[in-house]
């Protein structure tokens, strides 16, 4: 059991340097939970207040109910995998795996027991022998996770571990990891920048932007409703496109007016407060679509600037005029530069925001 909760957790720097502010975060019992935001936003600070490597300035941090805000690293049952590995270059890999366990005093059959398993469970048995150096970037990666699940920690804290790594072998990491959190049903709480990362592994994702939470949700939950502009065009790729538009309300109907196209948003009512106001309008690029012909309202016109064929699907760059925007096409659709085409959106996954907060309007 090891249930993590933070309470009104704030981290101020010397100097006066905010760097986490009132964060408040359940992580339950078994499950992974990502912490993601552009770099600067606060995510190692808050991994590492978990971990007792930096003070908590403000707020409460539990433990399976527990305060340990003044409980020293090495007795909060917690094992942390950095970025960089931390390995000692001049021990084995047997031996960087038995350290943690050494110091605190376990026997030696018990040492052998945890490392074997670990190795075998990493598939590194066949690496024990041999020093840092002479591992690849990936089989480094392996160890230091070793060297944490001998531990048998309550909870394991991951700080941007595969970011060190090419691109390849980090999509590989990444199912290993995953594999080995349902295997180990240990709580986990894993750092990164990479929306990817956080979208593909986590039970539960946390977006920090300067410090402060903007949402909290499961990797659909984010994806389909975002809480605000910044949520919305951190999660997915290509990102989310924005359009500055105005509302207009005609016989009961809802417009939205770009300045090179009008719109009907069908079902728009809840947008009537915003007829006149500064509205933002997100629309993903898969529920963009190509249509051979131009419709009153229903479409909207935009000369190609770029075509990116993926094999499985097209990304097309476009320009309305005043807006740039991406749409993802079908791979068997002829689109070439300089054409201008006809688009409609699926307007029951469009999303609108407060021109002025950024804050999601809610249908
Ligand atoms: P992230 O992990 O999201 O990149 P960090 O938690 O490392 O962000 O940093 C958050 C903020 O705190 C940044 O503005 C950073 O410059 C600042 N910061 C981090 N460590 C220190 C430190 N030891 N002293 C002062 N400021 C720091």
């Amino acid at each position: 059991m090891a249930k993590v909760e933070l309470k009104g957790i704030g981290k101020v720097y010397d100097g006066n340097v905010r760097a986490v502010d009132n964060a408040n975060i359940v992580v339950e019992d078994k499950e992974f939970l990502v912490l993601v935001g552009p770099s600067g936003c606060g995510k190692s600070t808050t991994l590492r207040m978990i971990a007792g490597l930096e003070d908590i300035s403000e707020g409460e941090l539990l433990i399976d109910g527990k305060v340990v805000n003044n409980v020293p690293p090495k007795d909060r049952d917690i094992a942390m995998v950095f970025q960089n590995y931390a390995l000692y270059p001049h021990m084995t890999v047997y031996d960087n795996m038995a350290f943690g366990l050494k110091i605190r005093k376990f026997s030696k059959e018990e040492i052998v027991k945890r490392v074997n398993e670990a190795a075998k469970i990493l598939d590194i048995e066949e690496l024990l022998d041999r020093k840092p150096k002479a591992l690849s970037g990936g089989q480094r990666q392996r160890v230091a996770v070793g060297r944490a699940i001998v531990r048998q920690p309550k909870v394991f804290l991951f700080d941007e571990p595969l970011s060190n790594l090419d691109a390849k072998l980090r999509v590989q990491m990444r199912a290993e990891i995953s594999s080995l959190h349902n295997r180990l049903k240990a709580t986990m709480i894993y750092v990164t920048h990479d929306q990817v990362e956080a979208m593909t592994m986590a039970d539960k994702i946390v977006v920090l932007k300067d410090g402060v939470i903007q949402q909290i949700g499961s990797p659909l939950d984010l994806y389909n409703k975002p809480a605000n502009k910044f949520v919305a065009g951190f999660i997915g790729s290509p990102p989310m496109n924005f359009m500055q538009v105005t509302a207009t309300e005609e016989n009961g109907k809802v417009f939205i007016d770009e300045g090179t196209f009008k719109m009907e948003v069908p079902g728009g009512e809840y947008l009537k407060s915003y007829v006149g106001k500064n509205l933002i309008f997100g629309i993903r690029p898969e529920d963009i679509s190509y249509v051979p012909e131009a419709i009153p309202h229903k479409t909207m016109n935009a000369h190609v600037t770029v075509v990116e064929p993926l094999g499985a699907e097209i990304h097309v760059y476009l320009y309305t005029g005043k807006h740039q925007f991406i749409a993802r096409v079908a791979p068997d659709i002829n689109i070439a530069v300089d054409q201008k085409l006809n688009f409609t959106v699926d307007f029951s996954k469009a999303v609108f925001f407060d021109g002025e907060t950024e804050l999601v309007i809610n249908k």
